[in-house]
């Protein structure tokens, strides 16, 4: 299959068109939003969605997120909404959080692999918003990457992953915020929060008072567990080396990798730190110390470009936890299959 590349060499009025009317026809297209891009395909055609799982080699009990143009959508595929998941799409749609609702039969059972449950989302990136209505449908979009691998934040890292298992890309530029969407459950008495993104704890709370926070968030899941939400348990984002994060500070965490050195080694550090280490190690940056936002926009890319033949093992400063740096914890954690070490 050719993957064909939109908004390059047309107009973009017409490569959302053309975005629309492949998606509306059964292919699959990677799309633009401001979390990552997604791999998107009609969310009412089981035959497309399929497409989705095979081009990433995505287990079968993996749900996807669909994506809607506008919050009245929501009736079309939930039922027995709650008050609660209106007040989160006044204050946060569009935008970077996803809300589990009861699913309506419309939505095919292989969408939320068969929970009775679905994940819905209506995201604030225009291109994204566009191609959507543009298609007509609903679209199913789980990250446009190749199952385990970090979620890509630009079109060529759609294309390293995928290109010729899916029928286009849409270059839309640099994902805005580079990590996936904060997924809320709103199906339990409490809200529960599944994944933290962008939409932090702190502003859910604001609009929901009480909420819990799935041990998956904090914890590795063994993959024999049931959870909430099945994305939480994989291997993910990794690069093939082993990674360690280093919880403390510049002077301890120097000290210990001083302390153990080993070939083919890399650092994964903040903004400024790389003197430190660039004589002796591959160094990636991913953002100053206090910035937990770019930290988000970058370390996806870091850690594909930590993905290399010469990096066998690779030490990471460990972020803050509050706000977003919860979410780039939960993602770098997950990166190091939760290897952490306090110095
Ligand atoms: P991705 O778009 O690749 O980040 O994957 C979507 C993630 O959203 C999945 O891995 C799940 O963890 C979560 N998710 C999607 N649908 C549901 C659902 N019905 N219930 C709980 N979690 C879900
Ligand atoms: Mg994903």
């Amino acid at each position: 299959m050719k993957t064909q590349i939109l908004n390059r060499n047309e107009s973009t009025e017409q490569a959302i068109l053309q975005a629309g009317e492949m998606l509306k026809s059964g292919k699959t297209v990677a799309i633009p939003t401001e979390t990552v891009y997604g791999l998107g395909a009609n969310a009412l055609d089981e035959k497309a969605v399929a497409k989705i799982f095979e081009a990433k080699g995505r287990p079968q009990d993996n749900p996807l997120i669909v994506h809607i143009e506008s919050t009245d959508k929501l009736e079309l595929y939930c039922d027995d909404i709650p008050d609660k998941a209106y007040k989160l799409a006044v204050s946060f749609w569009p935008g970077p959080l996803t809300m589990v609702l009861k699913r309506k039969s419309v939505i095919p059972s292989s969408v939320s692999a068969g929970l009775d449950t679905v994940a819905i989302r209506l995201p604030s990136n225009e291109y994204a918003r566009r191609i959507i209505a543009a298609s007509g449908c609903p679209i199913a979009a789980p990250s446009a990457n190749t199952s385990g691998s970090p979620s890509p934040t630009k079109a060529e890292h759609v294309l390293h992953d995928l290109d010729g298992r899916i029928d286009a890309v849409f270059d839309g530029g640099d994902s805005e915020v580079g990590l996936e969407s904060t997924v809320i459950s709103l199906v339990g008495d409490v809200p529960r929060l599944l994944r933290p993104g962008a939409v932090t704890p702190e502003m859910l709370k604001e609009v929901l008072g009480e909420i819990i926070i799935d041990k998956a968030v904090t914890q590795l899941i063994s993959s024999q567990e049931k959870v909430s939400s099945p994305g939480m348990k994989y291997r993910h984002y990794a690069p093939r080396a082993k990674m360690t994060l280093i919880r403390g500070s510049i002077d301890a965490t120097e000290r210990y990798i001083k302390e153990n050195l080993c070939e083919k080694m890399a650092v994964l550090c903040f903004d400024g730190d790389e003197k430190l280490f660039s004589e002796y190690a591959f160094t990636v940056t991913y953002g100053a110390e206090n910035d937990s936002k770019a930290q988000a926009s970058r370390l996806f890319d870091a850690l594909r470009l930590l993905d290399r033949d010469d990096v066998e093992r690779i030490y990471a400063r460990c972020p803050k936890s509050d706000g977003i740096g919860l979410a780039v914890l939960n993602r770098i954690s997950k990166a190091a299959a939760f290897d952490i070490v306090d110095v």
